[in-house]
């Protein structure tokens, strides 16, 4: 948390899956300024299709789609995208190691945190994440809160970009005045604003947060380590 030695208010933005759309969300997050965490599944091609609220999600081919997330970080999701508390312990070996070092691969750089696919976690999987040097891993569940936390690898955002309360708590960061470190964390995927059709809303949510001298963006890793 380098950061908190200029700033006292941070945002970051985590996105798993890497469908298509990641490449209209990181064009609308370059233009803001702000810094997102993508979430990967290395063993999942272009050729893994499938529909949200009617609209096709395909996968990006990772290798030939790096200049997309150009700026950002890359983390783990699992390089198939399986439900982690219920795998033996080789095969979620092979699936945090296994996306980890294909990402590494891939990018360059070796990813120190992870989302949890379906926020799925246990005891078991947090110490294999924490193992592999993975350092944080974020879940689903939202707690509509700023506060730093001391369990990353239980990490709990601030909430979903769909939340009933995101412009509420838009609002309250941007007025506050914090003593001490706050964190404004919001998750998502990226098909979800076309099956959604909110890419708007959201653009306006970010032009709001956009272009602050008091708050740092960064990524998950510039943000919470
Ligand atoms: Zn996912």
């Amino acid at each position: 948390m380098e950061w908190t030695k200029r700033f006292r208010k941070a945002l970051t933005f985590s996105y798993d899956d890497g469908s298509e759309q990641d490449i209209r969300l990181a064009a609308l997050l370059n233009r803001c300024g702000m810094k997102c965490t993508f979430n990967l599944n290395s063993g999942l091609g272009s050729g893994d299709v499938w529909e949200y609220k009617g609209c096709p999600v395909r996968r990006l081919d990772l290798p030939a789609c790096r200049e997309v997330y150009a700026g950002h970080e890359i983390a783990v999701h699992g390089a198939r995208h399986l439900a982690l508390s219920s795998l033996d312990p080789e095969a979620l070996h092979q699936e945090l190691a296994g996306d980890k070092a294909r990402l590494t691969e891939i990018f360059g750089t070796a990813p120190v945190g992870m989302a949890y696919a379906y926020g799925d976690c246990n005891p078991a999987v947090t110490e294999k994440a924490r193992s592999l040097g993975l350092r944080y891993g974020r879940g689903v569940w939202e707690n509509h809160s700023f506060d730093p936390q001391a369990d990353l690898l239980a990490f709990r955002p601030t909430c979903h970009h769909d939340d009933a309360q995101l412009d509420a708590l838009v609002t309250r960061f941007l007025a506050s005045e914090p003593e001490t470190p706050q964190i404004f964390y919001i998750w998502g995927h990226s098909y979800e604003f076309d099956g959604n059709h909110n890419w708007d809303a959201f653009e306006r949510v970010l032009d709001r947060l956009a272009g602050h001298d008091d708050i740092f963006y960064g990524t998950n890793r510039e943000v919470l380590l």
